[in-house]
């Protein structure tokens, strides 16, 4: 009954069932928390993080088929989990929809996942993809800073969030339609290092939401690399 109260004062419904919410739960109830879709207890590609099946178990390289010999300017990456159903649906909500809560849930789920920390750990950087400043004003926010703030917060790490070190010079608005060849073309030049102090010598882990063809994380790290990097990690939080 009181549950009842408080959602109808305080709008505790569950955003995807519409469910009152219980005391402790916010934003989702906890049915629907745990069919958010993860990679969790899942091999990956270490470069593309694609899930691994056991058509590779001797394969102790954890890498694809499709990766194994491609040079690749990170040493590695980490996926949270599918782009599809709830997961996807979150993203969105946090990015076109000016759901801010999202980013609290994402964090949560980072911090649970037994994979992410050791990932992360060691860095001197993180690193959130940054958005072109146009868009950033349209926007009002990069949803990547968001959850990079939160997950900085709730593990206490004392490692810097790069805001203006690289910057994102060119407009790529039609990312999307465009092929994997195109989509390289299109970001060549697109980022730009404004503090080459805070990239030389220092361990990045490089920070996206979407990875789709992967074109924007390649020129990125590749920018990186170039500028001196010691190590780039990357995390997405879906594929
Ligand atoms: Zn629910
Ligand atoms: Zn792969």
């Amino acid at each position: 009954m009181f549950e009842r109260i408080l959602a109808f004062l305080f709008n505790r419904y569950c955003f995807f069932c519409g469910k009152v919410l219980g005391l402790k739960e916010s934003k989702l109830c906890i049915k629907c928390y745990n069919k958010i879709e993860s990679f969790r207890g899942v091999v990956t590609c270490k470069k593309c993080g694609r899930p691994l099946h056991s058509m590779y178990p001797l394969n102790l390289d954890y890498t694809c088929g499709i990766c194994r010999n491609k040079r690749l300017p990170y040493s590695e990456l980490y996926v949270y989990g599918p782009y599809a159903g709830k997961l996807r649906d979150l993203l969105i909500a946090l990015k076109f929809r000016n759901q801010f809560w999202v980013s609290q849930v994402i964090s949560d789920l980072l911090i649970k996942d037994e994979r992410f920390a050791n990932f992360i750990s060691g860095a001197d950087l993180l690193l959130p993809v940054p958005l072109h400043s146009r868009r950033l004003d349209s926007r009002g926010f990069n949803q990547v800073y968001l959850f990079t703030k939160e997950f900085k917060k709730r593990l206490s790490l004392s490692i810097p969030i790069s805001k203006w070190d690289v910057l994102r010079v060119k407009e790529t608005e039609f990312q999307k339609s465009l092929s994997l060849r195109r989509r390289i073309l299109n970001l060549r030049k697109a980022f730009m290092i404004n503090n080459i102090s805070a990239i030389q010598g220092k361990k990045i882990i490089l920070i996206d939401d979407i990875l789709t063809t992967g074109a924007t994380v390649m020129s990125v790290s590749k920018l990186l690399r170039k500028s001196g990097a010691k190590e780039i990690k990357v995390v997405i939080i879906a594929r």
